[in-house]
């Protein structure tokens, strides 16, 4: 456990602090740097004993938060084949091929189906294929392209078309993550060691099953990278009402792993053109409506009784209204997940109501094309993170991952620069400060208190002096949960 860190830099300030931890893991001091310590003046020499960091004048903040994951599926990603590079389905036919040769069946994920998928049809799998059974899971998790072998397998109509959508794709993506509990948690553990790499001290889980099981069986195991929060599905609800449980209880003997907010998809995604809109979609279509505002009411007022938090999901800007207008009614306040587009006159309910606006920056990214194709006429609602910022509303930050890699970096540029390094900015008129950005991932102070818990991140630079090449790869230096180093560099070490 870190005692004291010494030597360490707030974000854009030169002074050189000392901090000091207590034995609760709590803030206790922060004072000008003794000037006699080792590694003051600036100077880069550093390194770490059992009780001191000596930063060497490395920046300190506040750790960060992934408020929005899907972790055994991002776990499992790893042995996937990852398409979200590929230019054409010609590419992602080509490579399917490939695997089909050496495989026995081809799971692979991040299919820009929005783009393409039309032409991702069964006769063209099964000629890259064969006999081998393909599964393509779409970008947002909301539909999947089949092959025939894999459709028989998975016991859908192999005369029937390749996509699956909404609940059929849900099933399948659980079917298909149903892999031991020891091989699923080995690839949990290592995901969040890399978690811990970037700075990530925190996740909320909204992986789609008890999580809580999962994460005290992770618990009693040793698992202690980060701090978990994992949320209750509504039919899980029950569940967890029952066995008397409400957001913020502590499960398991560490403090890290809590109960999280119930989870309600009220809406499809941008992506299978299902987010519920005001204005219809170039085929005429308005989306889907998952849940109506009477079932979602009870749901709220239920979990609301028993302590639990709500986290609730809408992409298109009739689910968000939807949304808002139920947290209204009930008085019930949450978080909106995605919040992707907005109806001009909802933005500023947000602040008014204390809904917090849960967004991914790095899905404006990937959903350019798509807007352009499909939110033309509605593009300048859409991420739009300073509206939001200039009503009061507060941001929090997350990467969906899998469906963007869990890095809160790339969020943060994302939200910055909203482009990728080296490209030209998109709506720009809706990019936010650095100091915003970071305020967005994460739960303590951009300039950590005394009295704050000691999760904490040194980072090698001040991000204020990176480009954005340099920020979305912004070099860690050490992370510490409640003062305990979850991660350090071998520059620190
Ligand atoms: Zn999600």
């Amino acid at each position: 456990m870190i005692r004291r860190i010494r030597s360490a830099k707030y974000l854009g300030s030169p002074e050189l602090l000392d901090i000091e931890i207590g034995h609760d893991g709590v803030i206790q001091a922060i004072t000008p740097a003794d000037k006699g310590s080792f590694g003051s003046g600036g100077s880069r020499e550093s390194f770490t004993t059992a009780e001191e960091i000596y930063a060497g004048g490395r920046t300190v903040t506040s750790g960060l938060w992934d408020e929005h994951v899907h972790f055994g599926q991002w776990a499992q990603q790893a042995s996937r084949i990852d398409l979200s590079d590929c230019v054409d389905a010609g590419q992602v036919l080509q490579l399917v091929s490939d695997a089909a040769r050496t495989q026995a069946e081809v799971i692979a994920v991040r299919v820009r189906g929005s783009i393409w998928g039309r032409e991702l049809t069964r006769e063209r799998l099964d000629t890259a294929s064969g006999t081998v059974p393909v599964v393509l899971i779409g970008l947002d998790l909301h539909s999947a392209w089949l092959n025939t072998a894999a459709l028989q397998k998975y016991g859908f109509d192999t005369a029937g078309p390749s996509r699956v959508v909404e609940d059929e794709c849900f099933a399948l993506v659980r079917e298909l993550d149903r892999i031991s509990d020891a091989e699923l948690d080995e690839a949990v553990h290592a995901a969040a060691n890399a978690a811990a790499a970037r700075g990530v001290v925190g996740v909320v889980d909204f992986e789609m099953r008890w999580g809580v099981a999962d994460w005290l069986r992770r618990e009693e195991a040793g698992f202690d990278a980060l701090r978990v929060e994992t949320s209750v599905y509504p039919q899980y609800l029950d569940r967890a009402i029952a066995s008397g449980l409400s957001a913020g209880t502590v499960l398991g003997s560490t403090g890290l792993i809590q109960l999280g907010p119930l989870k309600v998809i009220t809406d499809g995604s941008l992506g299978t053109h299902t987010a519920w809109c005001c204005e219809p979609y170039p085929s005429g279509d308005f989306g889907r409506s998952l849940v109506s505002s009477d079932e979602l009411e009870s749901l709220l007022l239920r979990a609301d009784r028993a302590g639990i938090s709500a986290a609730i999901h809408a992409i298109g800007d009739q689910a968000a209204s939807q949304v808002l207008e139920t947290f209204e009614r009930t008085g019930i306040q949450g978080r909106i997940e995605h919040a992707q587009l907005l109806r001009s006159e909802d933005i500023a309910r947000f602040a008014r109501l204390g809904i917090t606006a849960s967004v991914q920056p790095e899905h404006l990214l990937d959903d350019r094309a798509a807007i352009a194709e499909l939110w033309a006429d509605r593009a300048d609602r859409a991420f739009a993170f300073a509206s939001l910022l200039s009503t009061g509303a507060r941001l929090c930050f997350g990467s969906d991952a899998p469906v963007a890699p869990l890095d809160p970096w790339r969020a943060i540029a994302a939200a910055i620069h909203r482009a990728s390094p080296g490209e030209e900015s998109w709506r720009p008129e809706q990019r936010i400060s650095l100091e915003q950005a970071l305020q967005a991932s994460m739960r303590g102070s951009l300039l950590p208190k005394v009295g704050e818990v000691a999760d904490l991140v040194l980072l090698e630079e001040d991000p204020h002096d990176l480009s954005h090449r340099e920020l979305v790869e912004t070099q860690v230096a050490a992370t510490l949960i409640a003062g305990k180093p979850s991660y350090l560099a071998p520059s620190l070490s």
